[in-house]
């Protein structure tokens, strides 16, 4: 026997929205961070994984040793000229769909360190999703990045480095 009309239409277009969906969901609730800190902003980013905050209502507490099982760089302090190519290298060692969160000041602008030493953004190492203001930002900063990086994700727009390679806007 064949499909009803409804069953037809829901194979066709409403299965896979709601398949669509649920990848989102499950992406969103599952973003696991690098352990990777640079500066003093890496002290307010540990603590977000303490029982005070507790990242894990989000998914997001397992911070990964290895690039190969995160899908989210915090860069939290300042980058250095030398620490840049480092980075760099281990953002290209994590899986698709990956994004960044640029913590405090000194990752989104070089800070007070307006010097050659200090990259004046990590936007020119790695293409950044969130910004999160401060000096430092709050845990609770933070976890507001994070929660708004969700939403990107649950709402279906791309990553930072997709949108740029497929000539979206910058
Ligand atoms: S923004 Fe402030 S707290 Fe964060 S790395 Fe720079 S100086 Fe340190």
């Amino acid at each position: 026997m064949g499909l009803s009309s409804t069953q037809q239409e829901a194979e066709r277009g409403i299965l896979l929205t709601t398949v669509d969906k649920m990848t989102r969901w499950a992406q969103k609730s599952s973003v696991w961070p690098a352990t990777f800190g640079l500066a003093c902003c890496a002290i307010e980013m540990m603590s977000v994984t303490s029982s005070r905050y507790d990242l894990a209502r989000f998914g997001s507490e397992a911070f990964r040793a290895s690039p190969r099982q995160a899908d989210l760089m915090i860069v939290a302090g300042r980058v250095s000229q030398k620490m840049a190519p480092v980075l760099r290298t281990i953002w290209e060692q994590m899986p698709e769909p990956k994004w960044v969160i640029s913590m405090g000041a000194c990752a989104s602008s070089g800070g007070v360190f307006d010097n050659y030493a200090i990259i004046q953004g990590v936007d020119h190492v790695v293409p950044v999703d969130v910004y999160v203001p401060g000096c430092p930002p709050t845990p609770e900063a933070l976890m507001f990045g994070i929660l708004k990086l969700r939403e990107k994700i649950q709402m279906g727009l791309p990553p930072k480095y997709l949108e740029l390679t497929q000539g979206g806007a910058s």
